[in-house]
């Protein structure tokens, strides 16, 4: 979406602009795949939402034909039991059990005056969720959560990770976003890249709908969306791109796997020599670059342009591999909510694309659910037979209640090395020695959610386009553009 909304905007200015898209299939992790009878399976719920409105009109006219609103209704299962989330302070006091309720209070209270007197130094998520909420509940589900998604403990990672996603409960908040109904839920005060949205948005045939949209316009005006087109190399010559270098790829579609996104330089990998072998290296000149490949690949791409420094540092940053098993399944309506967060099961939460708007997505006596599982590149999940994953997911849905694992008709895999980045304890010190490093190559911007080695959601990966290409047209220096802005707040680099 980033790369798509940073075309579409050069476009529709004027300028001449090639999009290079590895796969045979537009919208990255923003995509809908079809199967084998045509229904939609996305990379895990992907619901449109928007805090920035010049984003969400965006949404709203490529979309224009039909993108329902949907109230958020999402849920955790924990301790045998459903909580709605973001938390709320009724639903928890009518579900816990009252002496863990107390607890819960207790370390919350404890925490509040603790910030107050001899705050604790956050270094890790563990310190910053523990400061926030108490460690009842960091204990009860954040922390097996984390890790279980993560694949490493809380107390390694990052402090900004959980500021970047948690959103910071105030006692208060809950109490009163519990009383709340609708719209008044937003209190306007929820972190930027984790806001408490209510209404999420969803095109009826697919997410991937905008990307396919993003597309037509760049098309619309000259432009060249190419696919099946590897990225394998930037020419560089006094600190300026010259050229791209690529090769036409086939699929990466499989028995049972959709897709595998990659970069192309994860070492053992080679998902596009699964249907065939890569075409001869052909290049393209340019005169900037706009890029939306994971971070550290684009430093491999780089080679001898980059200093060892920054190559080293690269190797700082890296991500969780993921796989979702999409299942349909011969049944109106599985989940009790559009999304549930499960501790105890091999996946870490099961969506149903058709509580978020979903409606055509499938047959309508049929319905489509996600279930995602994070892993390592090479590990058992990821080498797992689809047809395998699918079983077992069927299995852990049945004995939840859900669904009988014969009402299952299809099962499908989506993979990607780059699900998550993992925010490391001290990955910021990489992140600044390889934006200092990009200062130096002014007509190369990097942005997105792999781009950017940021967990942002598809408004803020698209706003990161917009601004790549506003500041492309605005002839303006990086240094003017984003010198002085800190990493954190950062929409490119
Ligand atoms: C499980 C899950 C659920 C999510 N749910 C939501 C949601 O409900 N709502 C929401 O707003 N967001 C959601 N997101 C986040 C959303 O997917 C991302 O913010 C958004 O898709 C990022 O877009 P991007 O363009 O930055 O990156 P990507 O989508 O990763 O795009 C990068 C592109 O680069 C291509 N590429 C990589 N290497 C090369 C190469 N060498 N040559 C050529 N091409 C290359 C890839 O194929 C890919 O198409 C979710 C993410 C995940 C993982």
């Amino acid at each position: 979406m980033c790369g798509l909304a940073a075309g579409m905007q050069l476009a529709e200015n004027g300028q001449e602009v090639t999009v290079l898209e590895a796969q045979h299939f537009l919208g990255g992790l923003a995509t809908t795949l079809r199967g084998a009878s045509g229904a939609g399976f996305d990379f895990g719920p992907h619901a449109y939402h928007a805090r920035n409105e010049r984003v969400l009109s965006m949404f709203k006219t490529i979309a224009h034909d039909g993108f329902p609103a949907q109230p958020k209704n999402v849920r955790i299962k924990f301790r045998g039991k459903y909580y709605k989330y973001p938390l709320e302070a009724v639903d928890l006091a009518r579900s816990m059990d009252p002496f863990l309720a107390a607890k819960a209070f207790y370390h919350y209270v404890g925490e509040v005056i603790r910030r107050k007197i001899r705050p604790r130094e956050l270094v890790s998520a563990e310190d910053w969720v523990v400061q926030a909420m108490g460690r009842t509940l960091y204990g009860l589900f954040f922390g097996p959560y984390t890790e279980k998604v993560w694949g490493i403990h809380p107390s390694l990672m990052a402090a900004s990770f959980a500021q970047h996603r948690i959103p910071h409960i105030s006692l208060w908040k809950v109490v009163t976003t519990s009383l709340r109904k609708g719209h008044a839920k937003i209190s306007g005060s929820e972190h930027r890249y984790a806001p408490l949205v209510i209404e999420l948005y969803y095109p009826p045939k697919g997410a991937g709908l905008i990307s396919q949209r993003l597309a037509e316009r760049i098309r619309a005006k000259g432009g060249e969306v190419m696919t099946g087109t590897l990225v394998t190399g930037l020419e560089t010559k006094d600190g300026r791109v010259t050229a791209v270098r690529y090769r036409r790829v086939p699929p990466t579609g499989t028995d049972g796997q959709l897709c595998l996104l990659a970069s192309g330089v994860e070492p053992g990998l080679d998902p596009w020599r699964l249907n065939g072998t890569p075409g001869p290296e052909e290049r393209i000149e340019c005169d900037a670059v706009v890029s939306s490949l994971p971070l550290p690949a684009l430093f491999t791409l780089l080679g001898d342009a980059v200093s060892p420094e920054a190559t080293a540092a690269a190797k700082h940053l890296r991500f969780r591999a993921l796989n979702i098993v999409g299942l349909r399944v011969k049944k109106p309506k599985v989940l009790p909510a559009q999304s549930v967060y499960f501790q105890d099961k091999t996946f870490n939460r099961a969506s149903e694309t058709r509580h978020y708007g979903g409606t055509e997505v499938c047959a309508p006596d049929e319905t489509v659910v996600l279930c995602d599982i994070t892993s390592e590149i090479g590990d058992a999940i990821w080498n797992a037979d689809p047809k395998e994953l699918g079983r077992k997911c069927a299995e852990e849905l049945a004995a939840e209640g859900f669904l009988d694992p014969a009402d299952v008709v299809e099962s499908v895999v989506l993979r990607t090395t780059f699900g998550y980045p993992v925010y490391v304890v001290g990955y910021e010190r990489a992140i600044d020695t390889l934006t200092s490093e990009l200062m130096g190559i002014e007509n190369l911007l990097t942005g997105g959610r792999q781009g950017l080695y940021k967990y942002v959601d598809m408004d803020i990966a698209s706003e990161m386009g917009l601004s790549m290409a506003d500041h492309i047209l605005s002839g303006r220096t990086k240094q003017e553009a984003v010198g002085a802005i800190p990493y954190e707040d950062r929409l490119f680099a």
